[in-house]
């Protein structure tokens, strides 16, 4: 007859063999030669001395015959290295998690702006593209170009031109909507990637970006007073048909900007698929 005890030693079993098929998947993902490798298996071997343990306990304690106090105490001590063994692995497997999302953040982040770079603009507009073109949706981009940025750099130092790139783009950042993403495009130019946002709706926003940089005072370190502006170009999809004509598109209108003056924002035109391409 079964008792109450025998059943939780029974589960106990069941869970363990279930923790050695994982153990077995985990180890033939890792590299042959890796010490880690080693410790999986280090810890599967643990496994086994357990279930063999439970199980001698249920034949013992069937029998009731003598009550396994050396058993006992050997399961709850290799019970004490099975749990260092998981907790260094887990230390293990947690540090290489947190680097690598590093190394992939690093590898798709601007360093100065902390915005995406243009290495996950190519990336991110294959994305947008397919889903809008799937879901029939707008989908825009906005250049962001800072006017006479050379200037800054020749009259304060290049460390106040980076002071004022990141400053123009934490406007730029405050000014998107959550949906939108913002690249650094070059040196002092910037993309925002707007999906479900039509020409319109992008120029509005480039309006918008476009006043609260041309509002906004940098204090300098010195004590001086700063302020900046840019021109922007807009394009969308559905003018151009492709991320590339798109991007295309933008440059040209910001091209427009500039020669009209800088600090405005200009659109490309609605019949820009029969302009050529540059
Ligand atoms: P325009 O109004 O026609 O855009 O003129 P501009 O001076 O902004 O454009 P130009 O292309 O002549 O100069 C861009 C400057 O941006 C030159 C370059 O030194 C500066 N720049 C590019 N990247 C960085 C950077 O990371 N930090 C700083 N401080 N300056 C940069
Ligand atoms: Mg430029
Ligand atoms: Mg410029």
């Amino acid at each position: 007859m079964m008792y109450v005890d025998d059943v939780m030693l029974v589960i106990g079993v069941g869970l363990l063999a279930a923790a050695l098929l994982t153990v077995r998947s985990i180890i033939r993902l890792l590299s042959a030669s890796s010490t880690l490798r080693r410790q999986w298996i280090g810890l599967s071997a643990l496994i086994v001395f357990f279930i063999v343990g439970y199980v001698g306990l249920v034949f013992l304690w069937e029998e009731r015959a003598l009550v396994a106090n050396e058993l006992v105490a050997l399961i709850l001590m290799v019970a004490g290295a099975f749990t260092l063994v998981v907790t260094r692995l887990s230390f293990v497997t947690t540090n290489d998690v947190v680097r690598i999302a590093k190394l992939e953040r690093d590898a798709i982040e601007d360093p100065l702006t902390g915005t995406y770079n243009r290495r996950y603009l190519d990336s991110k507009l294959i994305e947008e593209v397919s889903r809008a073109t799937r879901l029939n949706l707008p989908l825009s981009a906005v250049l962001i170009d800072l006017d006479h940025f050379k200037h800054v750099n020749d009259t304060y130092g290049h460390d106040v031109g980076d002071l004022v790139l990141r400053h123009v783009c934490s406007l730029i950042i405050a000014s998107v909507r959550p949906n939108d993403t913002v690249f650094r495009y070059g040196g002092e130019e910037f993309v925002v990637i707007a999906p479900n946002c039509d020409i319109d709706a992008a120029a509005t926003l480039g309006e918008r970006m476009r006043l609260r940089i041309a509002e906004s005072v940098l204090s300098l370190p010195g004590g001086q007073d700063l302020a900046v502006t840019a021109s922007l170009g807009i394009s969308s999809l559905s003018l151009t048909g492709s991320s590339e004509a798109m991007l295309r598109a933008a440059d040209q209108a910001l091209y427009t900007a500039k020669r009209g003056g800088r600090n405005r924002t200009c659109a490309a035109p609605a019949d820009i698929s029969e302009t050529p391409a540059a």
